[in-house]
Formats: structure tokens, C-alpha cells, sequence
């Protein structure tokens, strides 16, 4: 597959001082770059129109599926500067990987791996500038892509829209890494077993945002849920996934039956902690048994983790029926030991045997 991109700068770019305010203090989402990509794709057709071209909004027929039944899916991933001037992503080989299987759960047209990497790399390339240069910060990356055909029959649309856009983001937590806290959601689920929970689409997070306003309702940070059948298992936040560190220094998370969204974090957490002789144990993990060893003592620590924030210790925890502290709600050493491997891997500080960290300049 080879499909080329017609690059048209954007002619009228931030100038220097302009960008240089608005690095100072990105925040999270809010500022983004000068380019944007763009390919389209139809049936019969296939992909085309690759290009990077000025960051711009998209007109759109009312009549554009999206709008009416939600053919989304979407990515998320970084690009750092190196000491050495060079840029890196962090697995984006995963990220490409599990853009085209949330695309086939959509029942859209699959991105071929190369044209998204390819895609990643032309947009760093015009806006290497916009990179943070501070210790923690990176280039926050968003491929999506959305059914674009104008039709209100419900089908899988026949046409596709890719983009891929940048926002600049600072460190996730000012002043140093702050344990959350998390509220059980007891009235809402996220995803059922068989439905869309293990596909990256806009919908899952539809669904979570009145339980998080609930969860923020109750003096706590994020929403956590539990599975759909029984709700009594844990399978994760709206954008984490977790883990539980036990006396013995064992990790438990819940496994990826279909419901929980399959995270490179995740994934990379469970190789470093294996590496570093932790049993990590993937099973069914229910809520009254962390309530019961966090209460005994016998866990320890509890982590969120997922590209953002990339890991973040739990540190309270409450439900309508009360509320118990994980490790004192104090940020745990094997949840900080993970975080600053990671972190040192993704940011070039330490050996990457496995091949995680991918050159782009
Ligand atoms: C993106 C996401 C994660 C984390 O995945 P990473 O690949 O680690 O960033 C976890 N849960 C949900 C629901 C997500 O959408």
C-alpha cells in the first residue's frame, strides 16, 4: 500500500512567540498544532486524498452518519524530544494495530498499519516545533476517524474520514504524582460483555461521563466500574486500566474478556513487573475482596494506568456504603518504581529491550 501525502503548510503557521506562549503552560487538550492530517476513504476506492494541510474545522453535512449513530473510533499516543534532539513515539506499532481492531468492531473500514504510522510521522515532521522540550512534557497525538457518508440508513457507512491531530500537553500532575481517588459506580456500567468495551470509540466514553460527573458529585477524581453481569468484578475506569499489588509482591488486574479496553500501558506495566521477578496474575477481581485485603493489609498498593497519565496510585476509594484508603492513601514503592521505568523507557533515560521506542527524526 503506498499512498502519498500532498503537503500543503498552513499558511498562516503561529509565529515563534506565539507558540513559545502557548508552550509555557499547554495544559491538557487545549492547545494544538499549526497542521492536521487528513485521508479519505470509499468504498470501491479505497484510501485517498492523503494530506497534511493547516489545521482547520471540517464542514459537515446534518446528515453525516456520525452525527446520528456514532461510527467513531480513536486513538491516543506521544512523541517525545530526546536528549539528543532526535523524536520518538512509544509503540505506535500497538496503537495502529488496535486502531484497525476497533475498527473492525465498528464495522469500519481498517486503517493499514503503515499509512498510520506514515500518517504520525508526517504531522511530527511540519510540527517538530510544537514538541515540548521540559522533562515532562510530550506531544499528545489523536488519530480518529468517523463514518462521513450522508445517509440516515443505519448501516456501516461507506465512507470514512481519518485525521490525525496534536496538542502540545505539559505534565499530567502539577507539583508531582498525586494519589486519585476513585468512586464505585453502583447505577452505571461501561460496557457489557459482547458490546463495544474492548474497542477504542467515542461511544464507551458517552457512556461514562454521567457516572464520572456523579463520581466528581462525590468528592472523588474518576469513575470506576464494574462488569456489567454481576457488578461485582472490577474492569476499569473510563480511560485506566487498574492494578492491585499485593504483601507478597504479586500483581492482580483484571484480563481482557472483552469488556475492558486492552491498554499499552497496561500491556507494558505487566512485561516490566514480570521482568522484575512481580508474579502478575490476570483474573477476575472483584470488589469485596479489595475491600477485605485492603482492610487486612494484605494489599498494599493500587494503580490506574493509560498513555496520560501513564501510572496513578489509588489511594481512596468510595462507594454509597462508605469508603477505605489503599497503603494509607499514600502513593505505594512498586507503583513509583513501575511509573519511573516506564517513563525513563518511553523518554530515552533507560534500555529499551524491547524495542518499545520508535524513531521518527
Ligand atoms: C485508551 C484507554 C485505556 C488506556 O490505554 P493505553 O493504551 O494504555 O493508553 C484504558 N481504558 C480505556 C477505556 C481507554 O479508552
Amino acid at each position: 500500500m503506498s499512498v502519498d501525502f500532498d503537503i500543503r503548510p498552513n499558511p498562516a503557521p503561529a509565529s515563534a512567540a506565539e507558540r513559545a506562549a502557548l508552550l509555557a503552560n499547554p495544559g491538557f487538550g487545549r492547545v494544538f498544532t499549526d497542521h492536521m492530517v487528513t485521508i479519505r476513504y470509499a468504498d470501491g476506492k479505497g484510501w485517498y486524498d492523503a494530506r497534511v494541510e493547516a489545521r482547520a474545522p471540517i464542514p459537515m453535512d446534518p446528515a453525516t452518519a456520525v452525527l446520528h449513530y456514532a461510527q467513531e473510533i480513536f486513538e491516543g499516543l506521544k512523541a517525545y524530544h530526546t536528549a539528543g534532539g532526535g523524536v520518538t513515539m512509544f509503540r505506535p506499532e500497538a496503537n495502529a494495530a488496535r486502531f484497525r481492531t476497533s475498527a473492525e468492531r465498528m464495522a469500519m473500514a481498517p486503517l493499514p498499519d503503515e499509512l498510520f504510522l506514515a500518517s504520525l510521522h508526517e504531522l511530527i515532521k511540519v510540527d517538530r516545533d510544537w514538541i515540548p522540550t521540559t522533562d515532562d512534557g510530550s506531544l499528545y497525538l489523536r488519530p480518529f476517524m468517523f463514518a462521513s457518508e450522508v445517509f440516515l440508513g443505519v448501516k456501516p457507512s461507506s465512507e470514512y474520514l481519518y485525521l490525525v491531530i496534536a496538542s502540545p500537553v505539559g505534565s499530567y500532575f502539577k507539583g508531582g504524582v498525586q494519589p486519585v481517588s476513585v468512586w464505585v459506580s453502583q447505577d452505571y456500567t461501561r460496557a457489557a460483555p459482547g458490546g463495544t468495551g474492548a474497542a477504542k470509540c467515542g461511544g464507551n466514553y458517552a457512556a461514562s461521563l454521567l457516572p464520572q460527573a456523579q463520581a466528581v458529585e462525590n468528592g472523588c477524581d474518576q469513575a470506576l466500574f464494574l462488569d456489567a453481569v454481576q457488578r461485582r468484578y472490577v474492569d476499569e475506569l473510563s480511560g485506566m486500566n487498574v492494578f492491585y499489588v499485593y504483601a507478597d509482591g504479586s500483581l492482580v488486574t483484571p484480563p481482557l474478556t472483552g469488556s475492558i479496553l486492552p491498554g499499552i500501558t497496561r500491556d507494558s506495566v505487566i512485561t516490566l513487573a514480570r521482568e522484575k521477578g512481580l508474579r502478575v496474575v490476570e483474573r477476575p477481581y472483584s470488589f469485596a475482596e479489595w475491600q477485605a485485603d485492603a482492610a487486612s493489609g494484605e494489599l498494599r498498593e493500587a494503580f490506574a494506568c493509560g498513555t496520560a497519565a501513564v501510572i496513578t496510585p489509588i489511594g481512596t476509594v468510595r462507594w454509597p456504603g462508605g469508603e477505605f484508603t489503599v497503603g494509607g492513601g499514600e502513593s505505594g514503592p512498586v507503583t513509583m518504581d513501575l511509573r519511573q521505568q516506564l517513563v525513563d523507557i518511553q523518554r530515552g533515560r533507560a534500555d529499551d529491550p524491547h524495542g518499545w521506542v520508535h524513531r521518527v527524526l
